[in-house]
């Protein structure tokens, strides 16, 4: 495992163009769950289609419902060891940037600026109208949940709805683009905690290894890039990237 690491390292030191994409897995060592694991997310509800969001205030209402038991989770969480590792890859100014699946905000939390972190499935910290698009704030919505209004809508008479993306919603165009292009014009990619069956996100490593890029991947769990990769790593991913970024530190002295 230590000959893995440090070919990693020894990667990310040459200081080339690297990506790092991650999935619900970089969070679980801070207390949130993930979808796939036993125990995870799916294993407690039943998710709410869009169409369902826009078509029927029930299902907004169950929306909500769910929301509000994760953010009392969510709350709670701060970036993890592993979080804490990439912060500092960036600020060695070896990290061009985070693409993440995640919706935590916990990147952002640990240091790396929000415009070098690419959210495939948006911030369940904001909140967004289905109609006039403003963006407005959790801590609102909640007090208006709180005080009897159980699926707030906007001034404008929009739905307001956390602004991830649902099942059978468009993904956001603008970040699709941007995550596309930096991986299939990197040197290095490394992905942390995904099952990487999500698409359009689960591309990504496609992309970076038809450019050539140096692929691996830490994660529990098989994924479907295992064979491909160049190095894999089945193991916790804070400890992991702690040790690695670690040794980067040590070989750029
Ligand atoms: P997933 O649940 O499908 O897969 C998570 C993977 O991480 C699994 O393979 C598991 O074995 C692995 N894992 C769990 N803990 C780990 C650890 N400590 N170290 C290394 N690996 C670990 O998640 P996904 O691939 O990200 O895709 C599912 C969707 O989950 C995404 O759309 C994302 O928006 C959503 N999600 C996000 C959060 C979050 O923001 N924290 C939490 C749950 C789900």
């Amino acid at each position: 495992m230590q000959d893995k690491l440090e070919t990693i390292a020894k990667k990310i030191a040459q200081g080339g163009r690297n990506i790092v994409f991650t999935g619900a897995g970089i969070s679980t060592e801070s207390g949130i769950p993930d979808f796939r694991s036993q125990g995870g997310i799916w294993d407690q509800y039943r998710p709410v289609y869009f169409d369902e969001f826009m078509s029927s205030r029930d299902a907004r209402i169950r929306y909500w419902d769910q929301k509000i038991a994760m953010w009392d989770g969510l709350e709670k969480a701060r970036p993890n060891l592993g979080h804490m590792a990439l912060a500092k890859l960036f600020n060695l100014g070896l990290l061009d940037a985070v693409i993440t699946q995640n919706i935590d905000g916990l990147h952002q939390e640990s240091g790396i600026p929000g415009d070098k972190v690419i959210e495939l499935h948006g911030n369940t910290r904001r909140v967004r109208c289905m109609t006039c698009g403003e963006v407005s704030t959790v801590a609102a919505a909640k007090k208006r949940i709180e005080h009897g209004d159980p699926a707030p809508d906007c001034h404008c008479g929009g739905y307001l709805k956390p602004d991830t993306i649902s099942f059978g919603q468009a993904m956001p165009h603008a970040e699709v683009e941007r995550a596309t292009e930096l991986s299939a014009s990197c040197d290095f990619f490394l992905v942390v905690g995904s099952t990487l069956v999500v698409h359009p996100a689960a591309l990504m490593p496609e992309y970076a290894r038809r450019a050539g890029a140096f692929l691996a991947i830490v994660n529990l769990s098989e994924t479907p890039y295992d064979k491909a990769c160049h190095v894999l790593v089945r193991e916790k991913a804070g400890p992991v990237l702690e040790t690695i970024a670690d040794m980067v530190e040590e070989l750029r002295k």
